[in-house]
């Protein structure tokens, strides 16, 4: 009976692997989560007893460049690849991660045995198509699709010009995107409704002040003097910036943000793209720009390119680069700034100065090329600036040790230097739960798990590795140190309104990160690429990051967005005259 039984047994199981060897997946829908960046990223698979069907991707709330080409790229990967485990996106690696574990947990739940799914994938072994040669006829070619190239491109499209926007990430937005602050501009009608008295020659001498007076004057008269038909461009294609607050450098409040308070990079990218589609222009992704075409007398007469499908040869009049700057290509700032050697970087990955070299071989030539910006608070696995608000609002520095080193508020780059004086190269930032009540940016840092936290200063200095004894001493010293207002040792003056003595104690692991890079390809006034004999490059013109002279040696916050603006709308317009 027993013997039975057991065969009973050993039949049923049979039975039953069969079944599941035929039907790898058990069909329906199915649901599952995970933390992203910023929000939980929610994947719904669909499939059938043998295929994943479809997969839907909701990464809203990630970065919105990020979230939505990682989203279309990965959806696309799992599907050809029938497992969840594909490559990410570089630049949106932590929503990549999180499609994908969340995509396996969908996948599990629909019964199915991710090693197997591994080992049969798909998409490998078929042998790619070549790509095919094509040749494009076109007027002006813009080469990058960050702020600068999409101004650029909306202004063309405005004049009715033919022309293509290469962009060769899988999304647009580039640098552009993490701008935080907003746009100076002067003399601005929203200056006036609110009663606020600026110049656009204050606006000029703020920017040569804050640029220790390096930058091209002409180019920063020009920046000022754009600047308020700049903002009014942007109301008029629904990207206005209405608040108006004060920033660094700045004798008056003239930083231009969203109304909604929303990251001024981001929302300018969303509203270009926007308009973009709204005009039907395509923005070719994936497609690199590979070296810049003269003819013999030293003219524009193409771009070279290489598109996901086919390499091309753009014929054109005029090219406008707009190909951002070099914060993300280590090769090159080495090359410029050998001290930067190991420096993590903020910038998006598409920042690899391309447009600086293609424009070199024409002989273009370089200014400031070594003026680099370091942001001394970046979270180095996910490049996520800590604002410094929370160093203004009483955050303090301490190094592995256990000790302050510096006067935290000082100047970006001596904050940066100090950090890398210390051994590591790196700092952790600590404050407190009423830092916390009081910073909203904090939320995001908790949620993006980039915290430590502890109820005790002992108890958080163990999870640092950090002496106890040693960690709980400098906080004793530093919360005298805001009871008297006096800082003796480092000098720091502001951001000392509140002690750290509220538990829980927070501290996040910072070091400095290439942040912008100020120098780039020499322009004039009408963004025309000027070679090494000084002059225009004939149908060369630059706007934005790829370009240097605005700057000088030092970039107010508000700068760099009015930059793109002003020089992307000044590149288009002599570009349109050049080819006209
Ligand atoms: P800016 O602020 O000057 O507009 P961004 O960094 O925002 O600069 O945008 C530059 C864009 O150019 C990025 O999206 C980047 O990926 C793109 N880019 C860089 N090099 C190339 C290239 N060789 N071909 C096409 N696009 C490029």
């Amino acid at each position: 009976m027993k013997k039975l039984l057991c065969i009973l047994v050993a039949l049923t199981m049979l039975c039953g692997m069969s079944a599941l060897a035929e039907g790898i997946f058990t069909p329906g829908t199915y649901e599952a989560e995970a933390q992203g960046l910023f929000v939980p990223v929610k994947v719904t698979v669909t499939v059938s007893e043998t295929e994943i069907t479809d997969i839907q991707i909701n990464a809203e709330g990630e970065t919105p460049a990020l979230g939505g080409a990682a989203a279309d790229m990965m959806k696309e990967a799992i599907l050809k690849a029938q497992t969840p485990n594909v490559d990410g996106l570089t630049g949106a690696t932590v929503t990549s991660a999180a499609i994908v574990k969340a995509a396996t947990e969908a996948l599990v739940a629909a019964g199915a045995d991710i090693a197997a799914l591994d080992a049969n994938r798909k998409d490998l072994g078929s042998e790619e198509a070549p790509k095919e040669e094509k040749t494009v006829e076109t007027d002006i070619v813009i080469i990058g699709a960050g702020g600068a190239g999409m101004a650029a491109a909306i202004m063309a499209h405005q004049a009715g010009m033919n022309f293509v926007i290469l962009e060769k990430m899988p999304y647009v937005g580039g640098n552009t995107t993490k701008a935080t602050g907003g746009m100076n501009a002067a003399e601005t009608h929203y200056q006036k409704e609110q009663g606020i008295e600026d110049s656009k020659a204050l606006f000029a001498a703020d920017t040569m002040k804050g640029g220790h007076a390096k930058n091209d004057p002409l180019l920063v008269a020009t920046l000022a003097n754009s600047s308020a038909e700049a903002i009014e461009w942007l109301d008029s294609i629904g990207a206005d910036l209405p608040k108006i607050s004060f920033s660094g450098g700045a004798s008056v409040n003239r930083i231009h943000a969203p109304a909604d308070g929303s990251g001024v990079g981001n929302y300018l990218v969303d509203r270009f793209s926007a308009k973009l589609a709204e005009l039907g222009v395509p923005v070719m992704l994936n497609t690199k720009a590979t070296e810049l075409l003269a003819d013999t007398e030293g003219k524009i007469c193409g771009v070279k390119a290489e598109g996901p499908d086919a390499f091309y040869t753009f014929s054109c009049k005029a090219v406008i680069l707009a190909s951002g700057g070099f914060g993300a290509n280590e090769d090159m700032y080495t090359q410029y700034r050998p001290d930067l050697k190991g420096t993590v970087t903020t910038n998006a990955p598409g920042a690899t100065g391309d447009g600086i070299v293609m424009a070199q071989a024409l002989g273009a030539d370089l200014v400031d090329i070594g003026e680099i910006q370091l942001h001394p608070t970046v979270e180095q696995t996910t490049s996520m600036l800590i604002t410094e608000s929370v160093r203004g609002d009483g955050a303090i520095l301490v190094n592995q040790a256990g000790v302050r080193f510096t006067n935290e508020l000082l100047t970006r780059d001596a904050v940066s230097a100090a950090e890398l004086a210390q051994e590591g190269q790196y700092a952790y930032i600590l404050f407190d739960q009423n830092l916390r009540d009081h910073l909203k940016a904090i939320e995001k840092y908790v949620k993006a798990d980039l915290t430590k936290q502890a109820d005790t200063i002992e108890g958080l200095a163990e999870q640092l590795g950090i002496d106890p004894a040693t960690l709980a001493k400098t906080l004793a010293d530093w919360n005298e140190i805001v009871k008297n207002q006096r800082d003796t040792e480092f000098g720091r003056t502001t951001g000392m309104n509140a002690d750290l003595t509220t538990p829980p104690y927070y501290a996040i692991k910072i070091a400095p990160g290439i942040h912008h890079t100020m120098g780039g390809v020499k322009i004039d006034v009408a963004a025309q690429v000027i070679n090494t004999e000084g002059k225009p490059i004939p149908g060369l013109f630059a706007a934005g990051e790829v370009t240097g002279g605005v700057h000088g040696g030092n970039r107010l916050g508000g700068n760099a967005v009015a930059d793109i603006v002003i020089f992307g709308r000044i590149a288009a317009q002599s570009a349109i005259e050049y080819v006209k």
